[in-house]
């Protein structure tokens, strides 16, 4: 049974703002990577106990190189460090039985501790439509390769994001969100219990769970925040600038191209300046 874990930051137990999460000038980020190894140590613990001999865990914020390895349970592999042609996703593929996405947040422009959209130049992110946050953009990368997302946790609102692309997820909310950059936190004692508990819970119910997935040829849109942010995206080859609303669309035809060509665009756009 082999089981990926992508673990991104701003959801993880007790992390309520950036303080916790920048590595270059963050006063809580050594704080931040214990909590965030802790977090996917619960996780970790509970797949064993039911039976996961084959478990993968991609450190998926930022520079991907925030978990404590020394820290981290033994029995995990640890993939980190960037850039990656998939980010979040690197190495899965179809082997795998399920995914898990740990310390996740809500996508820009909603309410959620630390909500956005991969990086600050998408205002809005679609695939074939659908507005998508990374938690829904990465669940249908999965899903193309048969994998279901079964657990989610952070606070309660990405939780609830979740459950509307995915009825069947199970949810471990371990803060409730009252602000961009404040939460109500769970005791990390409780936390960590209820992360194992639903991991259980996810684990036993993984094969109820179906595959996020959508028609392909697939059309990957982004909404940028600024006209110069989509003249730099719109030079991906093939893609469609819609200058109306400082988009970029490109349509690809497999989940490899769908991450490199929005990841493509997003690191284009990030090159232009606001003024
Ligand atoms: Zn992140």
């Amino acid at each position: 049974m082999k089981v990926f874990i992508s673990a991104d930051m701003e959801g993880v137990s007790g992390i309520v703002d950036p303080s916790y999460i920048n590595p270059d000038n963050g006063k809580n980020y050594e704080r931040g990577r214990q909590l965030m190894t802790d977090d996917v140590n619960a996780v970790v613990e509970a797949l064993l106990e039911c039976g996961a001999d084959e478990i993968v865990v991609a450190d998926s914020h930022y520079q991907m190189t925030n978990i404590l390895l020394e820290r981290l349970h033994p029995k995990a592999q640890l993939l980190a460090g960037s850039p990656r042609d998939y980010s979040m996703m690197q190495g899965l593929d179809e082997s795998f039985d399920a995914a898990f996405f740990i310390g996740y947040h809500t996508r820009q422009g909603v309410p959620g501790v630390l909500s956005h959209t991969m990086s600050g130049v998408i205002r809005n992110l679609y695939v074939n439509d659908m507005v998508v946050g990374e938690f829904g953009f990465n669940a249908i990368y999965a899903g193309l390769f048969g994998v279901p997302v079964c657990l989610v946790s952070g606070d309660d609102l990405i939780a609830e994001e979740a459950r509307q692309l995915i009825p069947g997820i199970v949810t471990a909310v371990v803060k409730k969100a009252v602000s961009r950059t404040s939460a109500l936190c769970l005791p990390l004692s409780e936390s960590r219990e209820l992360l194992k508990r639903q991991t259980r819970l996810a684990f036993e119910q993984r094969t109820q769970v179906t595959p996020l997935t959508t028609k392909t040829p697939l059309d990957v849109t982004i909404e940028f925040h600024h006209a110069g942010q989509a003249e730099m995206a719109a030079v991906v080859p093939y893609s469609r600038y819609h200058p109306e609303r400082s988009a970029v669309s490109l349509t690809v035809d497999n989940p490899h191209d769908m991450y490199k060509g929005m990841r493509a665009m997003l690191n284009l756009a990030g090159m232009a300046e606001f003024f």
